[in-house]
């Protein structure tokens, strides 16, 4: 190597961040397949998503049968099996985006059973990127979806009826009765409860994301959103740079915890131009946290959140504001591992 030649890699060795240096050099081959889940149900998810990679499929296919096994899940905890809001109905978020940057959401989807589907079909077959409410569900059955019949699962029935004793909240039975004649239900009981009794943290998302064989990123994100929430409520996780964010150039990222903050902060667009700016995907969402803290560190100690990452040489990465956070990779073996992200509190 020529001495210039040595100057110039020393200089721009230099000018790089921390980390980046070392993978530009060092990494010259690509992981993949790979596919990355938040959570230790991830492994259902993953285990969706990974005969998909293994034969050489699409990630968007990939991510998109992870959220669907996770919806099917009825012990799980998002799709309809999952906790209901506050006057007691399952409202559900999903986002999906993929390698052309295409994107579908659908936010506060009622009695449909695959809101990741719902958005996949609504970014391939209309020029939105976004549906809520009565039209996304009004979307959703024309194009075949089945209307089901909204009752709770046992779990999140048992869950809810705690709920309204701690809380002491009544219900809205319907609107007409909240506007005309009914009294308001009085309070907001304890939304988004984060800290469970027995310490552990409440959480309802899943996300996903897949690098394919051809080495396109894509990425996925379904809930039923916080616990309890007030009716109508929606978090990050169908917003686009919120819950789920993809940049086939780059990578991708996607989030779980309390969807308020990371909202705030673009959190998964932060984590992605983090990553483009040559940090890997752990210190890309260690740096999304530090985002997130840095207004109110007291506060940022009373709520959790979450981001996994992905790069496009199938590096992936995590890290959280509290302790609890983790997440689950497949790759090369395709047995599903479980790691405990590092957290900004210890
Ligand atoms: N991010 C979700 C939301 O804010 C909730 C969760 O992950 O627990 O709706």
């Amino acid at each position: 190597m020529s001495a210039n030649r040595r100057t110039f890699l020393r200089l721009a060795t230099l000018a790089l961040p921390f980390g980046a240096a070392n993978r530009l050099f060092a990494k010259n081959v690509v992981n993949k397949p790979v596919v990355i889940s938040t959570w230790d149900s991830g492994q259902i998810a993953n285990g969706a998503a990974w005969p998909v990679l293994q034969r050489g499929g699409r990630a968007l296919d990939a991510v998109e049968q992870a959220g669907i096994a996770i919806e099917n899940d009825i012990n799980c905890c998002v799709g309809l099996g999952g906790n209901p809001d506050r006057d007691g109905y399952v409202t559900l978020d999903a986002c999906i985006m993929d390698e052309k940057a295409n994107c579908g959401s659908v936010a506060f989807l009622e009695r449909i059973k695959h809101p990741v589907s719902v958005a996949r079909k609504l970014m391939e077959t209309t020029p939105h990127v976004f549906l809520a409410g009565v039209g996304a569900q009004q979307f959703a059955v024309e194009n075949g979806f089945k209307l089901e019949p909204g009752e709770l699962s046992e779990g999140a029935k048992k869950s809810y009826d705690n709920w309204l004793k701690k809380a002491e909240y009544k219900p809205v039975i319907n609107i007409e009765l909240q506007q005309n004649k009914g009294k308001a239900a009085k309070g907001h009981g304890p939304f988004a409860p984060g800290r469970l009794e027995d310490g552990s943290f409440n959480h309802d998302t899943m996300g996903t994301l897949a690098l394919d064989a051809n080495g396109d990123v894509s990425g996925m994100c379904t809930t039923s959103g916080m616990g309890f929430k007030m009716r109508g409520r929606v978090g990050d996780s169908p917003i686009i740079g919120a819950g789920l964010f993809v940049d086939n150039e780059v990578g991708a990222a996607t989030s779980s915890g309390q969807g308020e903050e990371v909202i705030r902060v673009c959190g998964t667009h932060l984590v992605v131009e983090f990553m483009r700016s040559g940090l890997s995907p752990e210190e890309a969402c260690k740096k999304a946290i530090e985002r997130i803290v840095k207004p109110d560190p007291a506060r940022a100690k009373t709520f959790q959140v979450g981001f996994i990452a992905i790069n496009k040489q199938g590096e992936v990465g995590a890290y959280s504001l509290l302790k609890g956070f983790n997440y689950t990779v497949t790759e090369k073996d395709g047995k599903p591992k479980v790691y405990n992200a590092k957290s900004y509190f210890a």
